[in-house]
């Protein structure tokens, strides 16, 4: 058994909760305690029904998010938020959740886990948020093919499906960035001419990054903004076990997004 204030202690200063800066509604850290202990870790993207059920369902008293429960902002505490918090009160689950910190780390980081998955070795950032690169690039030279049909298989074993914008035969991809999750915007796709990429990867954007890449030359992956952020929750629950010796479970909930 180990302390709630421990593990959180580890993750805060391993994730730099403190100085990584996010959106307001990410609250990144303990969002909820707990009484106790914990001697077990589940990971998952969301905070969700069926996640919230099968966390208490295994036992866990520690439920590790990307995306946490106030995205909203201040809500009142009824209906379905209310259900939430009275099954994890039950059930006496805390939740700790971490964002941006959480795509940005250079080892637990969605970014940089998803571009090893795809054999890809990042060499620098791409995707900045404020004062931090959010997501990473590098150079290869890779059929852009042959790439796509690894994300796709990627996707595919984490419930989702991957797209992509025309890709012209034989055409190689030389220079790449990644973006986990929202991903594609109008910033990336500047920030991807500006820096002469070639191909994106990313969890998924709006219909007109699509138009405005393939203009461009650009090829645009989206590999599903759920199965991209799979990744960083499930490294850092099996670093928890690695680290403090208490069991830890990846609950999958794919989206279909
Ligand atoms: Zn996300």
């Amino acid at each position: 058994m180990i302390d709630l204030a421990v593990i959180a202690d580890h993750l805060d200063s391993l994730l730099g909760t403190e100085t990584i800066p996010d959106y307001p509604g990410a609250l990144n850290g303990v969002q909820l305690a707990n009484r106790g202990a914990i001697d077990r870790v589940a990971a998952a993207v969301d905070v969700s029904r069926r996640v919230v059920e099968e966390a208490a369902r295994i036992g866990a008293n520690l439920l590790l998010v990307h995306h946490g429960m106030f995205w909203g902002g201040a809500q009142r505490l009824t209906g379905v938020a209310y259900e939430r918090l009275r099954q994890l009160f039950t059930h006496n689950i805390a939740v700790y959740s971490s964002h941006l910190p959480l795509d940005a780390h250079p080892t637990f980081g969605n970014n940089v886990l998803l571009a090893h998955t795809l054999a890809l070795e990042p060499t620098g950032g791409f995707a900045r948020y404020r004062t931090l690169d959010i997501g990473v690039r590098g150079h290869c030279d890779r059929d852009t093919a042959e790439l796509f049909d690894r994300v796709a298989s990627f996707a595919q074993a984490n419930g989702g499906s991957a797209r992509s914008t025309e890709i012209p035969g034989a055409r190689r991809s030389r220079r790449w960035g990644i973006c986990t999750g929202a991903g594609a915007s109008s910033e990336t796709i500047l920030e991807a001419q500006a820096l002469e990429l070639d191909t994106l990867i990313v969890g998924e954007g709006p219909h007109h990054t699509a138009v405005a890449a393939d203009d461009l030359g650009i090829v645009i992956m989206y590999a599903g903004h759920y199965a991209t952020e799979t990744l960083g929750v499930r490294a850092l629950a099996a670093h928890l076990t690695e680290t403090f010796g208490i069991p830890s479970t990846f609950i999958a909930a794919p989206t279909g997004l």
